[in-house]
């Protein structure tokens, strides 16, 4: 299951996430951007999860390269 909550943030950060201790997550998304980069947002985060990225050791520059730049769609 994965909750969305919208937070007011720092414009520095746009969306992320968090494993509860259920299984779950959370996605936190920045409630200052408009509909379409919610929804950008939330997509980029929901790729972390399915990328396991929380429970690898890359360094988070090289996660996000990585789905900036592999992405498949
Ligand atoms: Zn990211």
């Amino acid at each position: 299951m994965i909750n969305v909550v919208l937070i007011k943030m720092s414009l520095k950060t746009k969306a992320t996430h968090t494993a509860n201790a259920d299984g779950s997550y959370t996605v936190f998304i920045n409630d200052r951007l408009c509909y379409f980069e919610q929804k950008e947002a939330y997509r980029h985060e929901i790729a972390h999860i399915l990328n396991n990225d929380l429970y690898n050791e890359d360094y988070a520059d090289a996660k996000e390269w990585r789905l900036k730049y592999e992405k498949a769609d």
